[in-house]
């Protein structure tokens, strides 16, 4: 027997080390399916001594170690070559809360801990983990900070790294670096945290994680708004955000063709205002108080809006129902997205107050390039960050379209680049986003990622091929 293969099943047991193409398929196939790849090994180690056990067969081994949480991830990041000389390291089976302190505000859990689980722990113990995000039934804590990952609620909580206490980290060598205890302030040197954090697999691999926890919600006010204009929208953010006492969490940018595709493939759903204005913002703000009256908030805020004809009109949910019912377009606008056709997509980021110019030159210039284009810009304006995708062509096919990925990305990238943004915001640049980063990246800062990245890690075992 290969003795590497001999070597993890003395690790992990027979059981949880797969060997078998069929049993191999879920773990080496990202989740859009854009990749496939092989592995020597999937090991599903049981315990951070196990995952150490396994880095040191490997570095012996000269074989190298793709970390996988939930496999979410949308830029290939935890999906191996096609060489099968890499062992797939799934964190699946180190699922445990370890703790969880009320007054301290923190959790401590396993990587593998999905991510929605995690949450129900909090809610149990009367507190909140924000972090929230459509694939939060699958992605697990470990690869959300792997990828800092972002979602719906950063605008108040911020992302995974702004949320995380302290970390376990196994090394590339198999030591352990740990700092699990939940400390708020520690001013003793570099914050390695935050190393690992974004790092997407290439420095070690996260075990286990301190977060922080907040007071439960106890009232939230939902609202979909008309905007009079695009340009009007970071004027109604910082509205909100002063009206609403910085209780804001949500503020999602939904354009006319999003709603007119979540209302063709979602029959039924019933758009919350008089009529479909071009752009329209989603807002949500909630508060953990009940001296504070979050929706009489969002009502005033809003009526301030009206009258200042920043927004033609707004409708402020009544209910849990109602609340359910608005998120529902932006879910149903995900859907339509998916049943249109095959889309060339782009996460970016740009300056907040920049977002509406962003969006008025970057579809200039996709329309300049490919006048039958049409565009579907939508998500986190709250945050400066905007999915930009170009939906397939009408009269093309499938093929034809995806063939055209690099050509809009450079147009794309090219317009977020003079607005001095990010070509990710949220989901990383494991393979996908590589090549452009290594063009992008100011030269200095890339030098000193590929420096760290060589200290750590100097026989690139970890996560070989991915972002640096
Ligand atoms: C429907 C859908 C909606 C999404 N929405 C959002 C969103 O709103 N915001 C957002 O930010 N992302 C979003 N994503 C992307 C994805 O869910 C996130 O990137 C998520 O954080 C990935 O977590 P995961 O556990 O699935 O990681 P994986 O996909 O398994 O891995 C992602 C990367 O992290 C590394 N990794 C995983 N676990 C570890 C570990 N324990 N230690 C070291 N490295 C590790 C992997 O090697 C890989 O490079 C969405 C994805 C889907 C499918």
């Amino acid at each position: 027997m290969d003795p590497l293969i001999a070597g993890l099943q003395a690790i992990v047991g027979p059981r949880y080390c797969l060997t078998e193409p069929e049993a191999q398929t879920p773990f080496v196939t990202d989740w859009r399916g854009l990749y496939h790849g092989k592995a020597r090994a999937v090991a599903l180690p049981g315990s951070t001594a196990e995952v150490q056990a396994i880095v040191r067969l490997a570095r012996q081994h000269h074989a190298p170690i793709v970390p996988q949480g939930g496999n979410t991830g949308l830029a290939g990041g935890a999906t191996p070559d096609v060489s099968g000389k890499a062992i797939l390291l799934s964190l699946k089976r180190l699922n445990h809360v370890r703790a969880i302190d009320p007054l301290n505000n923190s959790m401590v859990a396993e990587a593998g801990c999905i991510l929605a689980n995690l949450q129900q722990a909090a809610s149990e113990a009367d507190r909140l983990f924000p972090l929230s995000l459509s694939a939060e039934g699958t992605c697990q804590i470990g690869g959300n900070l792997a990828t800092n990952a972002g979602g719906l609620n950063v605008l108040r909580f911020g992302s995974a790294r702004d949320l995380c206490l302290g970390l376990e980290v196994v090394l590339p060598d198999g030591e352990l670096v740990s700092n699990l205890s939940a400390l708020r302030k520690d001013n003793t040197g570099y914050d390695l945290r935050h190393l690992f954090a974004g790092s997407e697999g290439t420095l070690g691999i996260i075990t286990a994680a301190a977060l922080k926890l907040f007071p439960k919600p106890v009232a939230r006010a939902t609202a979909m708004v008309a905007l009079s204009a695009l340009e009007i929208a970071p004027v109604l953010l910082a509205r909100c955000r002063a009206g609403l006492a910085d209780q804001l969490v949500s503020f999602e940018l939904l354009p006319r063709f999003g709603i007119e595709l979540a209302q063709k493939f979602s029959p039924g759903l019933a758009w919350p205002l008089e009529s479909l204005a071009d752009w329209s913002v989603l807002i949500e703000a909630n508060t953990s108080s009940t001296a504070f009256d979050i929706h009489s908030a969002m009502e005033q805020c809003l009526g301030a809006a009206l009258e200042a004809g920043e927004i033609t009109d707004a409708a402020v949910a009544s209910s849990e129902a109602q609340s359910l019912a608005m998120w529902r377009q932006r879910e149903a606008l995900l859907e339509g997205q998916i049943k249109i056709g095959a889309g060339i997509k782009h996460d970016v980021s740009v300056p907040v107050a920049q977002v509406p110019a962003f969006i008025k030159q970057g579809i200039a210039a996709v329309v300049d390039a490919w006048p039958q284009a049409r565009m579907l810009a939508f998500g986190h304006i709250g945050d400066g960050n905007i999915h930009f995708n170009l939906i397939q062509f009408e009269a093309e096919d499938k093929e034809r379209f995806i063939a055209r990925t690099e050509a809009v990305n450079t147009v794309v990238h090219d317009v977020v680049q003079r607005f001095g943004g990010s070509i990710s915001a949220e989901h990383g640049i494991g393979q996908l986003r590589r090549n452009e980063l290594h063009h992008r990246k100011p030269a200095a800062e890339l030098d000193l990622m590929r420096r760290i990245k060589r200290l750590i890690d100097p026989d690139d075992l970890m996560n070989p091929g991915k972002l640096v």
